[in-house]
């Protein structure tokens, strides 16, 4: 009677991480092969099996051993960690077999049984940091010629490819790991983050977070898989986060500025890919490659970034005169023009603002020139905004500090969904303050306080009036104070009056429903 060869990946180590399908088939089997601490690691699961245990480097004569034990009959698991295919012994197996003339329909019977290879189980310890096309490739030169293995490293250095190393490093192995990292550093930011997991899902697990840079600085052995993120990868506390796609856009405050679903597959978003069956121009030259790059907004670190082929960053951002100015200076549109060049493009919005999105220029460089043309900058995106009135040109000037205030302390700051402060400087309120989400009212000397406008669609109304005479001195913190209340409590994407409504109150102002009564259909939009 032939035998059965199972070719078992029993995954990263632990029990709970071994397919049911492993598991019987190590019961099933009478005869267990495997590299020592393999053996070790799924003793728990075995029964009364014959065990030929072998050290590391015999694998050649194990994968023997393995088809000789079936041809005379027995079942034989032979086991590898993670998935077998993967650096594992299915491979061996097979090439032994082929060897020998073997044939599929005929003599012994193999099963490949898959299991979760380090890639997978380290990358969700480090949380999602491949998510994009990665690839793996293995240090390790015995097998393989170093030459080889370098030519790989460069071409997914280039390629922007995620990257998971095993067989890092070992006792003898040390050149290696250093080798890779200065050849990766070649085409990677030094910051791009880096996870190395050692003994993922065993009893000696341990996870670091560090960078491309000083990832030398921490212990990485026989054990460990290292994972190098792309050009989009971040880190999120210490959680290392690859996205799905590439972002075109960034602004104040938030480099990188994730597109909103419905806007990423309309063809202005996606300039790479091949429309229409038309693949764009793209210049895959190195100079091109190594674009100047995208600086982050703190100022501290001016991250040389090397951007895949075809991707072209575009700074976006929103730019006025001033809080009560509202006359832009030919200067400053001079300046703006010559940013936004042949390809940027400079747009009126309804919110006082021109939005402006400059394509491939130096965030730190271009935040420099427009300031000290003397623009106010804005973040673009779901941020507060204040809209205040042109204080009849200046001539009614006695709340403008307040409104310089309010800005000062709160605008661009990130909240669940757009909110605009309108601000106007007198009771004529004619620049609409009362129909933004948060209004005030500037009138003898206080304020009148209005919150949640419904400030589109066809349904929209004005904001319901909660408070009348405020003292000044109080308006900037009370209003920061019903920002942040909102901002701590809203579900993402609520709009203020939705929120202000499901919570009943705000800042102890009670909700009152303030919406017309009238039956309308849907709008559209999604109104
Ligand atoms: N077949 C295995 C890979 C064997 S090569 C798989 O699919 O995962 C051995 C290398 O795999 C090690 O040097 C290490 O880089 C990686 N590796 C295997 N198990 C691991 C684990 N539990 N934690 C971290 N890395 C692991």
């Amino acid at each position: 009677m032939a035998g059965k060869l199972l070719i078992v990946g029993f995954g990263p180590g632990s029990a709970e991480h071994i397919t049911k399908r492993a598991k019987d088939a190590i019961k099933e089997s009478d005869t267990i092969i495997g590299y020592k601490t393999y053996v070790d690691l799924i003793r728990e699961l075995m029964t009364d099996q014959k065990v030929v245990s072998t050290g590391m480097s015999e694998e050649v004569t194990r994968a023997q051993a393995a088809v000789r034990y079936a041809e005379q009959g027995r079942k034989v698991a032979v086991i590898s960690s993670g998935d077998a295919g993967v650096y594992g012994m299915a491979g061996l197996i097979y090439e032994v077999l082929a060897e020998k003339g073997w044939r599929s329909n005929e003599g012994v019977e193999v099963e490949v049984i898959p299991g979760i290879s380090a890639i997978q189980s380290c990358a969700s310890l480090l949380g999602a940091p491949v998510m994009h096309d990665a690839c793996t490739i293995s240090l390790s030169d015995h097998l393989t010629p170093w030459p080889l293995i370098e030519k790989r490293l460069e071409a997914a250095g280039e390629a922007d490819f995620v990257i998971a190393l095993y067989n890092p490093k070992s006792g003898r192995r040390t050149r290696q790991i250093a080798e890779a990292q200065r050849i990766l550093l070649q085409y990677r930011d030094s910051e791009t983050p880096v996870g190395l997991v050692k003994s993922a899902y065993r009893n000696s697990e341990k996870v670091v977070i560090t960078t491309l840079e000083k990832m030398l600085e921490h212990e990485i052995g026989m054990l460990t898989t290292v994972i190098i993120g792309n050009s989009s990868t971040f880190l999120h506390g210490d959680i290392m986060i690859t996205p799905r796609g590439y972002q075109r856009k960034y602004t104040l405050g938030q480099e990188q500025q994730r597109l909103r679903p419905h806007e990423r597959l309309r063809p202005e978003n996606e300039p790479w890919a091949l429309h229409e069956g038309k693949k764009e121009k793209v210049d895959n030259s190195l100079q091109q490659l190594a674009m100047e790059a995208i600086a982050a907004i703190d100022g501290k670190k001016t991250a040389e970034r090397i951007q895949p082929p075809g991707m072209e960053m575009v700074f976006e951002l929103a730019v006025s005169p001033g809080v009560a100015e509202k006359k832009f200076t030919p200067q400053q549109l001079l300046l703006l023009a010559e940013l936004a060049g042949e390809t940027g493009t400079i747009e009126y919005t309804p919110h006082h603002h021109l939005l402006v999105k400059l394509p491939g220029v130096d965030m730190n460089e271009t935040t420099r020139l427009l300031l000290e043309a003397g623009l106010l900058l804005h973040p673009v995106g779901d941020v507060v905004q204040l809209k205040a009135c042109d204080f009849c040109d200046g001539d009614k000037k006695d709340a403008i500090p307040y409104a310089e205030g309010i800005q000062e302390r709160i605008s661009g700051m990130a909240v669940p969904k757009e909110l605009k402060i309108g601000f106007n400087g007198c009771g004529m309120a004619c620049y609409g303050a009362v129909h933004e989400d948060i209004g005030l009212v500037f009138r003898k000397g206080k304020f009148d306080l209005f919150l949640g406008a419904k400030t589109v669609g066809r349904t929209a109304h004005s904001g319901q009036p909660v408070a009348e005479g405020i003292e000044p001195d109080e308006v900037v913190d009370m209003i920061a104070k019903i920002v942040d209340e909102y901002k701590q409590n809203a579900h993402p994407n609520e709009r203020f009056y939705k929120y202000f409504k499901r919570a009943g109150e705000v800042y102890g102002f009670q909700h009152r429903d303030y919406a017309p009564v009238i039956q309308l259909e849907p709008a559209p939009c999604g109104e």
